[in-house]
């Protein structure tokens, strides 16, 4: 079975705005009295980017890795407040001649922000013209997927047959855990739980499967909504630490879900900063292929076929591919 990589990030020039790591530049200049978020902020923006693509594949060569889907992620004006220097169209093409030149290995998404008026044509086309496979990654912010603002794009991605990855996890952008755990808060997987129960014929994918706090809500919401998949990107964070705690809630999602629900995800990011040496997706993809040995050592059965679903059979199921 082909291990896939059901959600990770590549960026080309200009796609993120300034705004967009403000935070963490001003967070990292905290830190030491002669730095400034000037004097970061290249580094942010340049650190991310790969105009080819050939830079990511390789990476995902190291990791054994056969095939990735890839994210685009809409944090121009309506989010950040600021649009980035090249504009959403220009992406979808982007990420279209990517998909072209990795044929078989990179499979690319849209994301509009559906407070753009053109949002629907353009995501209709994206898929319909320009081949991208699914809408993702959608981070909710203001309004959850359930809502009705929303509610076009997700029965266009019905119609069209096409899956939808959403973020769960707590925390969102450059903040990873968050601190508002309740349901008010956009990204909760009840909001994704109670679209797919509007949409039966949605396919729906929790990415991050609740990381780290909704882990156990996020299997629960969706555990008789058979549209909906978790996605374990981030679970790879600090997994070593606590191994037996990662192998409990890799088998209580199987027991909430099944096995056949649960997809391989590392939420890897394209560009210097995250790939070749930084990047630990061959230790997280080994981690799952030797699940089996790895459960055992910690009083915890699971069988090849499982791993292998998970490693990469769910995903091609999902996606038809
Ligand atoms: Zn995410």
């Amino acid at each position: 079975m082909p291990s896939i990589d059901s959600h990770a990030h590549v960026w080309g020039a200009g796609f993120v705005p300034p705004a967009f790591f403000r935070k963490a530049a001003e967070g990292w200049a905290a830190k030491a009295d002669a730095r400034t978020p000037e004097m970061i902020m290249p580094r942010l923006l340049g650190g991310i980017v790969d105009e080819s693509g050939d830079d990511f594949v390789a990476n995902m060569d190291r990791a054994g890795i056969d095939a990735t889907m890839v994210m685009m992620i809409d944090v121009g004006a309506p989010l950040f407040g600021e649009e980035p220097e090249t504009p959403v169209e220009k992406q979808i093409e982007f990420y279209a001649e990517l998909q072209r030149r990795h044929r078989g290995r990179l499979y690319a998404h849209v994301s509009i922000d559906a407070r753009r008026p053109s949002h629907l044509a353009l995501t209709r086309s994206a898929i319909l013209d320009h081949g991208l496979v699914g809408i993702g990654e959608i981070t909710p912010a203001g309004a959850s997927v359930a809502d009705e603002i929303m509610r076009p794009m997700m029965r266009l991605a019905a119609e069209l047959g096409v899956p939808v990855q959403v973020h769960t996890r707590t925390g969102v952008w450059t903040d990873f855990a968050g601190i508002d755990f309740t349901e008010a808060n956009p990204v909760h997987p009840v909001h994704v739980a109670r679209l797919a129960r509007e949409l039966p014929d949605l396919k729906l994918i929790l990415c991050h499967a609740g990381f780290p706090h909704w882990w156990q809500v996020a299997a629960e919401a969706i555990a008789d909504l058979p549209n909906c998949v978790l996605d374990i990107s981030n679970w790879n964070e600090g997994f070593h630490e606590d191994e037996a705690e990662l192998i409990a809630r890799l088998a209580t999602w199987r027991s909430l879900v099944g096995a056949e629900r649960i997809l391989f995800a590392s939420d890897q990011a394209s560009g210097a900063r995250f790939t070749g040496e930084r990047s630990t997706l061959r230790e997280w993809a080994d981690f799952i292929r030797n699940l089996p040995a790895n459960a055992a050592r910690w009083g915890t059965r699971f069988t090849n076929e499982q791993a292998a679903a998970i490693m990469g059979g769910n995903a091609a199921r999902v996606y038809n591919i």
